[in-house]
Formats: structure tokens, sequence, C-alpha cells
């Protein structure tokens, strides 16, 4: 068993050479990963290559150039094949100021999930409690997770009422978040490649291989090895995403 990137963006890496990112990756022990298409050309891009250690899921991002309300029929499309193993990463994001918009997207998109009976990821900046409430008041079924978590330990223990786990990267949560999900079993992990690199990082972007670094740095935050989170991690895909690697 090896670690799992749960959320990156091969399409967005082939800016970096996407294959040597991809064998970087692979000679440090990475084993699978979880890529986000959004949009109508990515969905597309995603179909055409096919990886044998990558699945993806596809969704309309609440604040990206590239997702558009015009993607949903596509996206039905999608999951009426069958064709991906979530839909995300869609949720709410505070940087967006059409958030009349956003709520609509988001609610169709949520039907999708419901009445195709697929999971979801979530992506969040600030407007936490406002996706809580519209999720139990109308999707309490819900299951998957919310990537990139780095969020309050109070916003933690608020979705573990739901059936969703959290996946870091390297911009974690303060410590008390952190051992919150670890304790309650839902810690995943993701680079979110090439994106959210860490702070202090002077790379022009964030590379595939660096989740042994996210990965480390958490064990040893939570004193706990390296061997137990990707136990854990493939606990929670298949208990949030009925995935079996
Ligand atoms: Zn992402």
């Amino acid at each position: 068993m090896n670690l799992i990137d749960c959320h990156c963006h091969f399409y967005n890496l082939q800016a970096h050479d996407l294959q040597e990112q991809l064998q970087k990756a692979q000679k440090v022990g990475i084993e699978y990963f979880l890529c986000s298409a959004l949009g109508k050309q990515e969905y597309q891009w995603y179909r055409e290559n096919v990886f044998p250690s990558m699945k993806w899921y596809a969704g309309i991002h609440p604040f990206y150039e590239n997702s558009h309300e015009t993607d949903l029929p596509q996206l039905e499309e999608l999951c009426r094949g069958k064709e991906i193993i979530a839909l995300g990463e869609i949720g709410l994001d505070g940087r967006n100021n059409d958030s009349q918009w956003q709520q609509k997207i988001l609610l169709q998109q949520l039907e999708l999930a419901r009445d195709y009976d697929l999971p979801v990821i979530f992506h969040v900046v600030k407007n936490y409690y406002q996706l809580y409430k519209i999720l139990k008041k109308n999707f309490p079924k819900v299951r998957g997770f919310l990537h990139g978590f780095n969020s309050a330990c109070e916003v933690a223990e608020t979705f573990s009422q739901l059936e969703l786990a959290f996946s870091v990267n390297a911009r974690q949560p303060q410590q008390d978040a952190l051992e919150f999900i670890f304790k309650k079993g839902r810690l995943l992990l993701e680079t979110d490649a090439p994106y959210q690199q860490p702070y202090d990082s002077q790379a022009d972007f964030h590379e595939l291989a660096n989740l042994t670094h996210i990965a480390e740095n958490i064990a040893e935050k939570l004193q706990v090895s390296v061997g137990k989170l990707v136990k854990m991690e493939y606990k929670n895909l298949q208990n949030y995403l009925g995935l079996k690697l």
C-alpha cells in the first residue's frame, strides 16, 4: 500500500511536463491519483487521456475561469455513462460575489449526485457554514470529502456530522483540527498540484511528488507513521467514495 493523492489536476500539469511529474511521483511511492476535471474542455481531455493510476471526478467550479453553467449537460452525460467517480470539485467560494449563481449551480450538481448516487468532492472558501446548512437541510445523505481543508476545528466538527472526510494539502489546518480529523479517522491527503504549494515555497508550481513531504509532515505533527495515514486513506476512499483501490 502506498500514498494516494486525492486531489490534483493532471490537465493543468501538462504545462509542467506531466509525464515527468508522474514518473517522479511514482518513484517516491505515490500509487494513485484522483483528478478534478473542471469544464467541458477538461472533461474531454480526461476522457481521451487514460492513465492506469488515475481516476477522475468532474464538476462546475464556483470560481474558475474554465467552468461554466453550460457545462451541465456534459456533466450529466458523464454521470449517466458512469465515466466519473464523483462530482467535484464543487461548492461555494467567498471570492465570487455572485452568490446566487453559485448556490443555483451547486444545488443542480448536488441533485445530480443524488440522482446518480455519486459522492461529492467539495471546494469551499470562507462560506463553510452556508454550505453546511444547505447540505444538512437538503442533502443529509451526501458523502464524499472536503478537499484542501484548512479551516478551524469547530468547522471540522460540524461537517463530521455528515458522511464526509477531509483532505489536507501543504496548507494545513491548525493542530487541533488536524488531530480531530485524525481521531475521527477521516483524514485524506492531496497535493492539489500544480496549485497550493507550501506558503514558504519558491517553486513556480506544486509538484505531484510533494505528497510524500505533506504526508511526512502530517505524520510528524500527529506523531504517527506515514503507513498509518496510508491505511486511513484506503479505508476512507472505500467508505466515503465507494472506491476499492
Ligand atoms: Zn483543485
